[in-house]
């Protein structure tokens, strides 16, 4: 049986990008593949909001984490000091990786399903000297979006280095690297729209400028490496430094001309109004969202009725027909479950959603009233249409 995989991340892809996977692998230093690979670049940096004439776009072959290591290890040197705004599993990680080089890592936690508070952030730069700070746009473990337009506005005049986390929101949310920010990633699994395997970002200027001063302990990430490749590719002569991966690439070219040709603004407008009635229809059947007011609209973070199985939840939802993904945040993994809701997201794909978690819900002894996501949802849904 079809299942629909609600997942954040890998997502269901559009056809042509799955067909371009499938095309015969070309040579990855033919003309034909450098033009395919120039576009891509070209496009990464539109969607970024960023400009090729004065930042560095990369696509390489890896995960969200590789994206992660590329996008610090080449900025700062050993034993900086460093900031990361933490809200869930993903801030995490930063500490875990900055721990590799640093003992100096302070933290900004807010409350489980809360944003950071830009004010915090302004004044914890203006009484420490950080040479980087990492923010997660949306916390995939969490559904919680940062308000990174005013973290970079707050962050302004300082001489700390903005890193964002855009794994779950660059091509899903608004984003703009104009509002300040200096390194930004994601990966092409999530809205992207490509199947999984590249880290795909973008290093502004002052980023660059920094660099250039520093020699990162890793090999495969060493952006200068990448640098050459970008640079040269961009160029159209093309450049090596790992063999790229061919067919991804072909599709993630497929996908970001598919993003372009929908329109950001348009795009956006869908994420936000697919992820409003799914919240409705959530809140309709009596759950509860983790994050309180700063919601996502590229992935949700449900707690399951007390006393409910999550594992049999999962798995019976499964069985309807749709793929959700287990909680993620230690000690609470349990009581919660997680939607993805980006990409091609659409209103057929958010309410059959909603009637499996009803449904999943009922055959594990929970009283959901049949029919009450969804009647939410389509109010929702029927205001816009
Ligand atoms: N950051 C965020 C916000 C993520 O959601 C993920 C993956 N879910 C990562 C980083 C790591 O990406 P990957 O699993 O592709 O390594």
């Amino acid at each position: 049986m079809r299942k629909l995989l609600m997942i954040p991340g890998p997502i269901e892809y559009e056809s042509n990008v799955l067909n371009a996977m499938s095309l015969p692998t070309i040579s990855h230093s033919s003309p034909e593949f450098i033009s395919i690979y120039r576009e891509a670049l070209q496009n990464v940096s539109t969607v970024f909001g960023s400009d090729v004439t004065d930042s560095l776009p990369f696509i390489i072959s890896g995960s969200g984490t590789l994206g992660m290591e590329v996008s610090t290890v080449n900025f700062i040197k050993r034993d900086s000091k460093v900031l990361v705004v933490n809200t869930g599993y993903f801030g995490d990680r930063f500490v875990e990786l900055f721990s590799r080089f640093t003992d100096k890592i302070e933290q900004i936690r807010p409350p489980l399903g809360e944003a950071s508070e830009p004010g915090v952030i302004k004044e914890k730069l203006e009484t420490n000297e950080y040479e980087m700070m990492t923010v997660t746009h949306v916390d995939t473990s969490t559904g919680v979006r940062n308000d990174v337009r005013k973290i970079a506005e707050a962050s302004r005049g300082s001489e700390t280095l903005l890193v964002v986390d855009g794994v779950c929101s660059v091509g899903g949310e608004e984003f703009d690297m104009k509002w300040g920010i200096d390194v930004a990633f994601t990966a092409s699994q999530k809205a992207l729209g490509t199947p999984p395997g590249l880290a795909v970002g973008v290093a502004g200027k002052r980023a660059l400028e920094r660099m250039a001063n520093v020699k990162p302990l890793t090999f495969f990430s060493d952006l200068r490496k990448w640098e050459a490749v970008s640079r040269g590719v961009l160029a159209s002569n093309g450049g090596y430094f790992g063999t790229p991966n061919v067919n991804l690439i072909t599709a993630l070219g497929v996908s970001l001309s598919n993003i372009l040709n929908e329109g950001m603004e348009k795009r956006i407008a869908r994420h936000r109004l697919m992820s409003s009635a799914l919240r409705a229809g959530i809140e309709g059947m009596g759950l509860e969202i983790m994050a309180k007011k700063s919601f996502a609209n590229t992935v949700s973070a449900v707690y399951l009725p007390e006393g409910a199985d999550s594992k049999k939840f999962l798995s019976d939802a499964e069985k309807m027909g749709v793929v959700f993904a287990s909680g993620l945040i230690r000690g609470i993994a349990g009581k919660y479950f997680r939607i993805g809701h980006m990409g091609s997201i659409n209103s057929t794909e958010v309410l059959l959603s909603l009637s499996a978690i009803e449904r999943a819900l009922n055959k594990g002894g929970k009283n959901i009233r049949t029919g009450s996501g969804l009647i939410a949802a389509e109010e929702v849904l029927l205001k816009s249409d």
